[in-house]
């Protein structure tokens, strides 16, 4: 048997299994009895042949979706929502989400985003969506139940593992620009390529994406973010010329500059090279977003010594500030998930100078302190920021952060610092020296906190309630009868 036979008889077995689950079961059948005409379609049959799991459907009717659904519903017992001003309907069983549309043809006036909608056929349908891979429908139809109706060779460009549009790709990007995203984003998530003609109408586009809403853009970005090998999205958005327009600061980290012989790596290569590390190590979408973002300011804070070379003092602090403007521009959540990003640009060179010196414990205390529950977040991330081609250099960096590690996890067996709580607390200092909360309060707790991370005093409440009688005097209280 050829390829191609191997490939149709396992479909065939895929396509029959899924058809006989209960839910589509009863489509089929209410669709038959119906006598109107259906297909899946789209992104859950591309995913069927790929044997990627996916759990949302898409049933396009040739007629109402709305009324199948209701009907499909019932039959089911299960809750249908309707959207009657998209003509869509949504129904969930405990194994999937299936949405129900009426075929429809869409044409796109110059002037206008928003297309002018009409019903249409199973073809019409297929004509309007935007890659030749998610066109693809199966029938659910009588005559042909199971049935494959790929007018594009989807299934030619899903075995050549290809991003193409199957109308002009210059109308159909111009049409709705998000589509561009789209392209790199399945390229990256499906390690596809884009056929060339495809990718320079992105290119001829790129221009076109203004009108696309800033949280639409951020889901995709998302998406390539959490690709196996996400630095082959970014490549593609550099390359398109969109990395530019929705993500300028990322952009500026491309280039090399040299003075007197000494240049200096290329920071957006790097980057992606730390983001592609940390995908391989986690899962993660805001620790990919921090390996993503710990040099951004890398060329606000690059200068030129004459002894030292380049440098880029500062740039972990001035990164994290950068954060929330990057945050708002990107649409991306203003809340403890920015503040962890933050944190970890912030804090990203702190273990390679514990691993450099002969290190004090109270270094070490005072990382774990700042790090807290993120610190083996953070030791994961310094572990991917080594990009070195040399693997000497690599294995030794990485024995370095080992001894690091060993030591963090030394201190915080002895001094439990990585969650920490003042052993005296606001309560207690209020109590002995009958006073209100104030000032003297929040010096004296300080005091105590800084003498534990320095390694002064144990982290005990015995140890730190003497070194609070000790601040008190120093402060003129006395202790309350
Ligand atoms: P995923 O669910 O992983 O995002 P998908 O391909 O299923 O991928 P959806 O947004 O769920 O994407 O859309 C379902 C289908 O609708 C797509 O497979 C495609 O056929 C069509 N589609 C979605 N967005 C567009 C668009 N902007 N232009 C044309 N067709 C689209
Ligand atoms: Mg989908």
């Amino acid at each position: 048997m050829d390829k191609r036979t191997v490939l149709e008889t396992v479909l065939r077995d895929e396509i029959m299994q899924l058809l006989s689950s209960p839910a589509l079961d009863c489509i089929r059948e209410t669709v038959q009895s119906e006598n109107v005409r259906a297909y899946i379609i789209g992104g859950y049959v591309r995913d069927l042949i790929l044997q990627r799991t996916s759990s949302d459907i898409d049933i396009v009717v040739e007629g109402s979706g709305i009324d199948v659904a209701e009907k499909v519903a019932e039959k089911l017992g299960v809750q249908v929502n309707v959207f009657k001003n998209f003509g869509t309907a949504m129904l969930r069983t405990r194994e999937m989400e299936i949405e129900f549309v009426g075929a429809r043809k869409e044409s796109y006036r110059r002037e206008s985003r928003k297309p002018i909608v009409e019903n249409g056929s199973l073809e019409d349908d297929q004509n309007r969506r935007d890659f030749t891979i998610n066109a693809l429908a199966i029938s659910l139809n009588r005559a042909d139940t199971g049935s494959l109706v790929d007018p594009f060779d989807g299934i030619g460009d899903l075995e050549r593992k290809l991003i193409r549009t199957p109308q002009n790709p210059d109308i159909t990007f111009s049409d709705d620009p998000l589509r561009m995203m789209r392209a790199i984003r399945f390229a990256s998530q499906l390690n596809f390529s884009i056929v060339d003609d495809t990718f320079e109408a992105i290119q001829r586009n790129a221009g076109r994406i203004e009108i696309i809403s800033g949280e639409r853009i951020c889901d995709e970005l998302n998406k390539i973010i959490m690709s196996e090998k996400p630095s082959a999205g970014f490549e593609l958005l550099e390359k398109s010329g969109l990395l530019k327009l929705i993500f300028p600061q990322l952009a500026l980290l491309q280039g090399v500059e040299s003075k007197n012989g000494m240049k200096h790596k290329d920071n957006f290569e790097h980057t992606l090279q730390v983001l592609d590390n940390v995908a391989d190590r986690s899962d993660s979408l805001w620790l990919r977003w921090a390996a993503l973002l710990h040099d951004i300011a890398k060329p606000a804070t690059k200068k030129f010594d004459e002894t030292a070379g380049w440098t880029f003092h500062g740039h972990e602090f001035i990164g994290s500030k950068m954060i929330p403007g990057i945050f708002k521009h990107l649409k991306l959540p203003l809340n403890d998930r920015m503040r962890y990003v933050q944190k970890l640009v912030l804090l990203h060179l702190r273990p390679i100078v514990l691993a450099q010196e002969e290190v004090s414990d109270s270094a070490i205390r005072r990382l774990l302190f700042d790090a807290g529950d993120d610190i083996d977040d953070l030791m994961l991330l310094c572990d991917a920021d080594i990009t070195s081609k040399n693997r000497k250099t690599v294995d030794r960096h990485l024995a370095n952060f080992q001894l690091v590690r060993t030591k963090l996890k030394e201190i915080e067996e002895k001094d439990a610092v990585r969650n920490f709580q003042p052993p005296v607390s606001g309560e207690i200092i209020m109590k002995t020296y009958g006073i209100g909360p104030g000032r003297e309060v929040g010096t004296i707790k300080n005091a105590i906190k800084e003498a534990i991370l320095d390694g002064i005093i144990k982290n005990s409440y015995d140890e730190a309630f003497q070194f609070m009688k000790a601040e008190a005097e120093k402060l003129g209280l006395k202790q309350a009868q």
